[in-house]
């Protein structure tokens, strides 16, 4: 039996050429090495603690609201429609994309700047190299090797910034391997860059609904966007009725579906145009060049016309700024509570903690707290300290 392959571009990811995986393996019947990579991350703890995690609005606050799981979805059934129009590897887009926010910690961003700020003496945290230190490192599932054991490509995919320090000691530890781009300059191949992008136009376009569902932002606000309010003034004038009361949550979601379309196709001619220009005849062609994957000009400006907006309006509306320092707050405490007294911790996690330095302390409580679900640690804060900060 052999894995069935669908034709690729040159400047595609071919699994058959894969730089490898970290533990050499034998090649699967059935499957080709990113769909491997694909599998393994569904079936990681990691993947399914994404349910329970959040980006803006926290769990507790409503069930309709996107979870890092549901983001992840959605940024990979994005990725999979442009990477099929630009002849990309499927289903390494789906592994990367999956993979993508398996290291956020509790809470969105505000979680990982807590717990950034609480790790700055030991390193900082940073989500893209906890994503890899997760699929690296932390994943428990093969009998001789720590981690799920991805492909480079995967790998390379899942590290979409790194600091240089971090990337130094990457490099120390693999050379020539995926933190090198970042020291010496270079792109990862086309399927990680329009995991990137993807991941851009899915929480702009979701946030835009969660924002609207919650009552946080109004469709009223939303005119000053001119990105939205163009594909609103579209499907008003296709379908009239809508702009009646009562039509606003199917008028939301036709003028989201027309500006992902136009975003999706926006990307997808821009790509093959810089594709045209350049024929880039192997994927290590591509990394040597500036990205190939992206927006038009006008579109780029549109989109980062909607992020400030999302900004201002949403991520730094009171609502959410009280909640989130809350969420902070139970971040450091727990922190705090843990490297003053390891023991706090889970049998395993402890005896780690107690094994070496101040810094490999503080490490496996960040890491610990990072693999937290909302809900969790909002449950284990109250344990520790008896004050209730987030419901659920
Ligand atoms: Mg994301």
């Amino acid at each position: 039996m052999t894995a069935i392959q669908v034709p690729l571009a040159p400047w595609a990811c071919d699994p058959a050429r894969s730089r490898g995986r970290r533990h050499p393996e034998s090649p699967a019947p059935t499957r080709t090495e990113y769909q491997r990579d694909r599998d393994r991350i569904v079936h990681s703890t990691a993947f399914r603690r994404l349910v329970y995690k959040t980006q803006v609005f926290v769990n507790h606050e409503g069930d309709l609201f996107r979870t890092r799981l549901t983001h992840s979805l959605e940024v990979a059934q994005l990725a999979r429609s442009i990477a099929r129009s630009l002849a990309l590897n499927e289903d390494l887009v789906e592994a990367i994309s999956l993979a993508h926010d398996l290291g956020h910690t509790p809470f969105g961003h505000a979680g990982q700047d807590a717990l950034n700020d609480c790790m700055r003496a030991h390193g900082g945290f940073e989500h893209n190299l906890q994503s890899l230190r997760v699929v690296d490192c932390l994943e428990e599932r093969y009998p001789d090797y720590d981690g799920i054991n991805l492909t480079f490509e995967t790998r390379e995919g899942i590290l979409k910034h790194c600091a240089r320090r971090n990337a130094e000691w990457l490099e120390a530890r693999e050379p020539h391997g995926v933190a090198w781009r970042f020291l010496h300059g270079g792109q990862p191949g086309l399927e990680a860059q329009l995991c990137n992008l993807a991941d851009e136009i899915a929480y702009n376009a979701h946030d835009i609904d969660d924002g609207v569902r919650s009552g946080l932002v109004t469709l009223t606000q939303l005119r000053e966007v001119p990105l939205f309010d163009r594909y609103r003034h579209a499907a008003e004038a296709r379908h009239p009725h809508l702009a009646r009361p009562g039509g606003e949550r199917r008028l939301l979601h036709e003028a989201i579906r027309r500006m992902l379309s136009d975003q999706v196709y926006d990307v997808i001619d821009t790509t093959r145009a810089r594709l045209a220009e350049h024929t880039p005849p192997s994927v290590d062609a591509v990394r040597a060049l500036a990205p190939l994957v992206g927006f038009s000009e006008g579109m780029r400006a549109q989109s980062q016309q909607l992020k400030r907006f999302l900004m201002q309006a949403l991520y730094r509306h009171p609502q959410v700024e009280q909640t989130m320092a809350a969420a902070r707050r139970v971040v450091c405490e727990l922190f705090a509570a843990y490297t003053a007294e390891p023991r706090q911790l889970p049998a395993a996690q402890a005896a780690q903690a107690l094994a070496g330095d101040a810094t490999q302390c503080a490490r496996t409580v960040a890491d610990f707290i990072a693999g937290m679900t909302d809900r969790f640690a909002a449950r284990e804060h109250e344990r520790i300290t008896g004050q209730r900060l987030l419901g659920g």
